[in-house]
C-alpha cells in the first residue's frame, strides 16, 4: 500500500453517455473530500444523495456518492465515485472542486497503475483493462475480460513456478559438485526441461492468438496478377470495395479492407501480383506487398490448381508464426468440388470467388487462425510485447538445454533459466530477485 499517495481525480466516463457522468477520485484525501461534500462521514459502499455544492455553497449538481474504504477498492487505497449528469460542464465544475478539496486530475492509466502497485492487478490484467476499453469486437471483448480475470497471469505463473523448479533443482546439483554429474545427466532434468518447453510453447501459441484476437486478424491476400485476389476479398467483403478487372496488374497500390467475421476483425490486405515486372509503379506495388506479407498473420496465396506448385515458390519461405492459406480459385471453370486439403504443411481450400461456392469453408479457417474457433475456447487477450518476452524465455530455454545436453555446463543453464525467470516476470510484473531467493529458499532445505 502506498501510504503517502496523492489523491488523484478524474471524469471516469465520456462525455454525455446515457446521461451520466462519473467522477473518480483515489488517494489519502478521498474521505475527507467525500465528507465536505456530503457533510458527513459517508458510510462504506453505500449509496448517499448528495448535493453537490462548489465553494461558495452554489449548488453545482445533485447525484449519488459511494465512498470505498482502502483496502477494498479498485486501486487498492481511499475511492470515492461521484455520480452526477452527465454534462461536460457540471462534470468539469466537479472535478474542479474535488481539486479545490485537495485532489488533483489524473495521468492517463494512473488509477490502473496504482491499482497495479498496490497488488490488486498484476500487468497483464491492468493491460486487459486498457484492452477491453478498446475491443473492437465481441470476440476481443471476451478475451480482454478473461485475461483480467487472471486467466493469461494464471498461466504465465504456472509455468514461472515450473521454471523456477527447474533452477532449484540446477542449482542443488552445483551445489553439491560431488553429485553433479549424476544430477545434471538425470533423466528427470531432460523430462522436466520438455516439459517446461511444453508447457511454453503451449503458452507462445495461445499468446499469438491473443494477440490476434485484440488486434484483429492481419491477411494479406497474394498472388499472380489476375488469379482473382481482388474478387476474393470482395466476395469476402461482400461489397465491390477492390477494382476487379480482366487486365493484368490492375491493383498497384495495397487496399485494405477491415471485416468482422462472426464477432472477429480481419483486417484483409490486397495487394499487387507478385510477379517481375517492368513498370515502375507496379514494381513499387509489388515492393508494398512484399512489405505487408512480412507483417502478416495470414498470407492468403490466392492461385488455382494449376499454378500452385509455382507460385508457391513465387511466395519464398513462411516468416516464423505465420500461417498460410493456399487458395486454388477460379473452381466454377474445372467444374471441380470445393475442397480443404492439406499441402505440404499448409491449407488448400478449392473455391470460386466469383461465385462463392468453397467461401464457407475459407471463413471457418479463417475463424480458427484468429484464435476465436472451436480450438482456442477459452482464449485471453494479449500484446506483442508478451508475444516477445515470452519468445526470449524461448531463446533462454533453448540455451540452458544445449548448455546441459552439449556442454554439461550446469552453471550456464541456471544462469539462462535465470534470465528465462526474469522475462518472464516482465509479463506480469510479478518477480524480483528476492521473491526468487524467497522460492528457493522455502522449496530447499540447505541442511540436507
Ligand atoms: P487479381 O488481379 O488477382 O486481383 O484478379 P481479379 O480479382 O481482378 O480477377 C481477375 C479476373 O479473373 C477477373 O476477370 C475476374 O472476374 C476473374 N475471376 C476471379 N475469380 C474468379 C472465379 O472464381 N471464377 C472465374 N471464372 N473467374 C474469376
Amino acid at each position: 500500500m502506498l501510504a503517502s499517495a496523492d489523491t488523484i481525480a478524474a471524469i471516469a466516463t465520456a462525455p454525455g453517455s446515457a446521461g451520466i457522468g462519473i467522477l473518480r477520485v483515489s488517494g489519502n484525501a478521498a474521505a475527507a473530500i467525500a465528507a465536505t461534500l456530503l457533510g458527513h462521514a459517508p458510510r462504506a459502499r453505500h449509496a448517499h444523495y448528495c448535493a453537490f455544492r462548489g465553494g461558495d455553497g452554489a449548488l453545482i449538481d445533485k447525484g449519488i456518492l459511494l465512498s470505498f474504504p482502502q483496502p477494498n477498492s479498485f486501486t487498492g487505497e481511499d475511492v470515492v465515485e461521484l455520480q452526477a449528469h452527465g454534462s461536460p460542464v457540471v462534470l468539469d465544475l466537479l472535478l474542479r472542486r474535488v481539486c479545490e478539496l485537495g485532489a488533483r486530475p489524473a495521468r492517463a492509466g494512473e488509477f490502473s497503475e496504482r491499482a497495479f502497485l498496490n497488488g490488486k492487478l498484476d500487468l497483464t490484467q491492468a493491460e486487459a483493462i486498457a484492452d477491453l476499453i478498446a475491443s473492437q469486437s465481441e470476440a476481443a471483448a471476451r478475451a480482454a475480460l478473461r485475461s483480467l480475470d487472471g486467466e493469461f497471469s494464471a498461466q504465465v505463473s504456472h509455468l514461472l513456478k515450473n521454471l523456477v523448479d527447474l533452477r532449484v533443482y540446477i542449482e542443488a546439483a552445483i551445489d553439491f559438485p560431488e553429485e553433479e554429474i549424476d544430477f545434471l545427466a538425470a533423466p528427470e532434468l531432460r523430462q522436466r526441461l520438455d516439459a517446461v518447453s511444453d508447457e511454453l510453447s503451449v503458452l507462445l501459441a495461445a499468446t499469438r492468438r491473443g494477440v490476434r484476437l485484440a488486434d484483429g486478424l492481419h491477411v494479406v491476400i497474394v498472388g499472380r496478377p489476375n488469379a482473382g485476389k481482388s474478387s476474393l476479398l470482395n466476395a469476402l467483403a461482400a461489397q465491390e470495395r477492390a477494382i476487379v478487372t480482366p487486365i493484368a496488374g490492375t491493383t498497384r497500390d495495397v487496399l485494405r479492407e477491415n471485416i468482422q467475421l462472426d464477432g472477429v476483425l480481419l483486417t484483409l490486405v490486397d495487394t499487387a501480383g507478385l510477379r517481375d515486372s517492368a513498370d515502375i509503379v507496379e514494381r513499387e506495388g509489388i515492393r508494398r506487398a512484399r512489405n505487408e506479407l512480412e507483417r502478416a498473420d495470414v498470407a492468403l496465396l490466392v492461385t488455382d490448381a494449376e499454378h500452385l506448385a509455382e507460385d508457391l515458390v513465387l511466395l519464398g519461405p513462411a516468416q516464423s508464426g505465420q500461417a498460410r492459406l493456399l487458395i486454388c480459385n477460379k473452381i466454377d471453370l474445372t467444374q471441380t468440388l470445393p475442397q480443404r486439403l492439406e499441402h505440404e504443411g499448409n491449407v488448400r481450400i478449392d473455391l470460386s470467388a466469383r461465385t462463392a461456392v468453397g467461401l464457407d469453408l475459407l471463413r471457418h479457417e479463417l475463424k480458427q487462425l484468429s484464435g476465436t474457433g472451436d480450438a482456442s475456447r477459452g482464449a485471453f487477450s494479449a500484446r506483442t510485447r508478451h508475444v516477445v518476452a515470452l519468445e526470449r524465455v524461448a531463446a533462454h530455454l533453448a540455451a540452458a538445454e544445449f548448455a546441459l545436453t552439449s556442454q554439461n555446463a550446469g552453471e550456464l543453464a541456471a544462469e539462462e533459466l535465470r534470465h528465462a525467470q526474469r522475462d518472464l516476470g516482465e509479463l506480469t510484473g510479478e518477480f524480483s530477485s528476492d521473491d526468487l531467493l524467497g522460492a528457493i529458499f522455502s522449496s530447499f532445505c540447505i541442511g540436507k
